[in-house]
């Protein structure tokens, strides 16, 4: 057999499974990944945001070893285990509001809002869902039929679910923007579905493939106003911008107002698979015993880790090194932009670092973000791309990065600028 990976891949993966990158992971720790030929890169993708905490956070790790010593697997359904209820608890304090929540767990981010979707619309005995342009929820058929962005996820795979209406999200945060948003769903209500047949809107807080769109307060504030008024569920997907990623545990607490229903994962379980769904007691408890759950559902193994994110996150500052990495990365991104032109708007929330490029005639420009991406990498930093024309680079940082890796991811991050806009 080869050890041409590359080719091996193609061969035995199919190209739907897209690898953004060559580069075959042999170990990582912290903020630093090494690869199967023993190069060593910074990595600010972090999983897809998975990796608020860093990989392999020796305390990470050591919740999970020891699970490992104790059992594997009983499925929660059928024998409980009391970290899966302690786990429940905190996060049914941590979730913003005061009212009573719970909890349930799952394993990915798509089937937390499967489920989110399931436990609404039964609490509300109706069909309907509102969801955004731009949006990203998953890729199972529900989630692609809420996910608005169309390539790559919903090309050739359709048909989708049902009863599923797509409203502007603010295309930034000028009143003019907000203003159109909200008459989208005006429209929504007036010319395709009465809102007293909608179970629920979902929205990302800050959408993440989406472009890193952060919504404006006055806009989530007049949805959950309408949400309120019309008996609709607002569920807030913190799958990407949860776990501390905007400088808040929960992105929603920026906004003043709260959510019925959020969906948590990625960050949540510091790299093994773990979601959750928290929200009001009295509309998680709509589903009749026996109807939520799965195989692998708050997996004894994720749940241990989940744990001891959380305590790292209350020992170790991690939010606040967060705070600072995104005051340095957001300085150095202003002062590149007076250097770079192809550099457009700083977009974001917090260490939900994002950073557009741009034609010299202001259109979104995907070939540059692909070719800094490129150069970065070569250079020893993995960096993401995302945005409905891939101009915009994402920040995924490990939050705990220090303050030297994060220089030197900078300085990577300069020469990668100057390499790709050469001759441009
Ligand atoms: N919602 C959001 C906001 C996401 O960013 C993602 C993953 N990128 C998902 C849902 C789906 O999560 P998963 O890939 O774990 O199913």
């Amino acid at each position: 057999m080869s050890n041409d990976w590359t080719s091996r891949r193609a061969a035995a993966v199919p190209r739907g499974v897209a690898f953004g990158t060559n580069i075959f992971a042999a170990s990582a720790r912290g903020s630093h990944l090494t690869d199967n030929e023993g190069r060593t890169y910074i990595d600010f993708a972090g999983g897809i945001g998975v990796l608020n905490v860093g990989h392999n956070h020796p305390r990470v790790v050591g919740a999970v070893k020891a699970q490992a010593d104790r059992f594997l697997h009983t499925c929660a359904q059928v024998i409980p285990y009391e970290s899966y209820v302690t786990l429940a608890e905190r996060l049914n304090r941590l979730a913003p509001g005061d009212h009573a929540k719970k909890t349930a767990f799952f394993s990915t981010g798509v089937e937390a809002v499967e489920n989110a979707v399931k436990i609404a619309r039964a609490y509300t005995r109706r069909r309907a869902l509102v969801s955004f342009t731009g949006s990203f929820h998953g890729r199972t058929n529900l989630a692609l039929a809420l996910t608005g962005k169309v390539k790559p996820y919903r090309v050739g795979v359709g048909p989708f679910a049902g009863d599923i209406y797509k409203a502007l999200f603010p295309e930034d945060d000028s009143e003019a923007a907000v203003a159109a948003a909200l008459a989208s769903l005006d429209r929504l209500f007036k010319y395709e579905i009465d809102p007293a047949e909608v179970a629920a809107v979902i929205i990302e807080p800050v959408q993440g493939e989406g472009g890193f769109n952060a919504a404006p307060p006055a806009f989530m504030r007049a949805l959950r106003d309408l949400c309120t008024r019309e008996g609709i569920v607002f569920i807030a997907d913190e799958i990407q911008c949860g776990m501390g990623r905007t400088g808040k545990l929960f992105a929603m607490e920026h906004f003043g107002v709260h959510a019925d229903i959020t969906t948590l994962a990625k960050s949540l379980a510091g790299g093994t698979p773990l979601s959750a769904v928290v929200g009001r007691s009295e509309i998680m408890d709509a589903v009749i015993p026996g109807g939520l759950g799965s195989t692998y559902a708050g997996a004894p193994m994720a749940i241990a880790a989940a744990h001891a994110v959380l305590d790292i996150y209350e020992s170790e500052g991690v939010i606040g090194q967060g705070e600072r990495l995104s005051a340095t990365i957001r300085a150095f991104l202003a002062e590149a932009k007076k250097k770079f032109s192809c550099i457009g708007r700083i977009k974001g929330l917090g260490s939900m670092v994002g950073v557009e490029f741009v034609s010299p005639a202001g259109e979104p420009d995907g070939a540059m973000a692909g070719k800094v991406q490129a150069e970065a990498r070569a250079r020893g930093l993995i960096l993401l791309t995302c945005g409905v024309h891939g101009n915009i680079i994402r920040f995924l940082y490990p939050l705990n990065t220090d303050d030297a890796t994060f220089q030197e991811g900078l300085s990577i991050l300069s020469a990668a600028l100057e390499a790709a806009t050469q001759g441009n």
